[in-house]
């Protein structure tokens, strides 16, 4: 979809003048776009339609620059398409209780995790996870996994396959032992059917939700919108998640979803690590629908994930030229709880085209954490002590070259004498330069 609206926008972008024929062939190849993405024809046509109305009513073609405003109305209608402002969750009750619906293999149990993870990281909140997929044993076994790692208490019964009561169980649960939110995950199946939907309309009405989730895989295309509308018609469900938005994005589902069953989207999944949950807002995803990046988010996570003590207590090395390696390995450990690097630079502007081809993976660390490895805390405080017998010895005992090993302290050379640079206010500049 990016590219072609891209494209499209390219013809407006930076021109000094237009004409009204620029105005309707740009509008065909928006609408075009938008078909393309599985985005419904009478929904783009709507739009391009609305969009054509404003353009005129603004008179574009006298402005100073038409391209610009056209650009701004696209995005906006963009925007308003995919529900205005970001939606927030009802977190009413005592306890909050929210309920995920949606197919098998869309995301749900990995979304449940996300969101406990989310909420518990408010501090406020102590959620717990109910594990309500009594089909398959080992859904009951995934939730757990996920409930470990993030040291979220999970609520399950094995023997039981009455979902309906299982939910309930998990909320008499949750009130006896001060859990203020319930997550609970349900099963799903690979397509529509009357067995889900009497399932998880018995579970919806049993427990009365504050919010009943549909989580739907972004990848899905035209098939979303189906499968939301038939959610939607037995649940009237209050949100929509959108799940996979990290791999080919779809950006369609999105726009789709939303016309048809006027629900907003809450959240997105943007990978499959428990990190990797954001809030919706559509005027971001306009932006990057229309392939301008999402440098906000980016900031926004990034400074999420950034320990404040952290920070500091680097600051202090860098002043003092303590910083070693110890430290680089801790900052490649940030960079990795950030999510996968791929998602990253493809929100940054303009980037995402370029690095299409460049196969850049966490395992681009892995080379770099071994190495580091090997070397002694010595060497680890004082790098200017490796000569080239431990050099020898560092790449032999991760598994690398000598090449290797003195890319790597070079690369960390060039890192200590930037990270001195940004000491001296760069650093806040080039922030401020991103969110412009
Ligand atoms: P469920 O059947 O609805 O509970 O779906 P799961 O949560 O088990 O997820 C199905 C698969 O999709 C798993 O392999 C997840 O790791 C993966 N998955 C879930 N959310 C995302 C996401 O946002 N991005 C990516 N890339 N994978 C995801
Ligand atoms: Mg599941």
């Amino acid at each position: 979809l990016s590219d072609k609206l891209d494209k499209a926008l390219h013809v407006l972008k930076g021109h000094g003048s237009i004409t009204e024929v620029n105005v309707a062939e740009t509008l065909k190849e928006v609408r075009r776009a938008l078909l393309d993405a599985d985005v419904n024809f009478k929904i783009a046509k709507e739009f391009t339609t609305r969009v054509k109305t404003k353009a005129l009513g603004q008179n574009v073609l006298t402005t100073l620059q038409p391209g610009q405003l056209m650009v701004k109305i696209v995005k906006d209608e963009l925007t308003e398409l995919m529900g205005g402002d970001a939606a927030e969750l009802n977190l009413t009750g005592t306890p909050t209780v929210i309920l995920m619906s949606g197919l098998q293999g869309s995301g749900k149990t990995t979304f449940s995790g996300k969101l406990a993870n989310y909420l518990k990281n408010k501090k406020t909140k102590n959620p717990l996870l109910v594990a309500c997929d009594v089909y398959r044993p080992a859904a009951i076994d995934q939730l757990h996994i996920v409930g470990e790692q993030l040291n979220i208490e999970v609520f399950s019964d094995k023997g039981n396959n009455d979902p309906v009561a299982i939910a309930q169980a998990g909320i008499a649960h949750a009130k006896a032992n001060g859990h203020n939110v319930v997550i609970i995950d349900t099963a799903g199946r690979l397509a529509v059917d009357e067995a889900m939907m009497t399932e998880i309309s018995n579970i919806h009405k049993a427990i009365e939700p504050q919010e009943t989730l549909f989580v739907v895989d972004s990848m899905t295309g035209q098939d979303a919108v189906n499968t939301a509308k038939a959610f939607n018609d037995v649940l009237n469900f209050d949100g929509v998640i959108l799940t996979k938005l990290d791999g080919d994005t779809r950006g369609g589902a999105a726009i789709s979803i939303k016309s048809v069953v006027n629900k907003p989207i809450k959240f997105i999944g943007t990978g499959e690590k428990m990190e990797a949950i954001d809030v919706f807002y559509p005027a971001r995803m306009a932006d990057r629908i229309l392939g301008m990046g999402d440098v906000v988010s980016l900031v926004e996570r990034a400074q999420d994930q950034f320990d404040e003590d952290e920070a500091r207590n680097l600051q202090k090395k860098i002043a003092k030229n303590q910083f070693g390696f110890d430290d680089f390995l801790k900052q490649i450990q940030q960079i990795k709880k950030m999510g996968n690097m791929k998602d990253l630079v493809g929100m940054i502007p303009g980037a995402g085209k370029m690095m299409k081809d460049i196969d850049i993976d966490d395992d681009a660390f892995k080379h770099i954490e071994a190495i580091i490895h090997s070397m002694t805390i010595e060497e680890r405080t004082s790098p200017s002590v490796i000569n080239a017998s431990r050099k020898k010895r560092i790449g032999k005992g991760s598994g690398t070259s000598v090449t290797q090993v003195n890319q790597l302290l070079k690369q960390f050379e060039q890192m200590s004498k930037m990270m001195k640079m940004m000491q001296g206010g760069g650093g806040k500049r080039m922030m401020q330069a991103m969110k412009n």
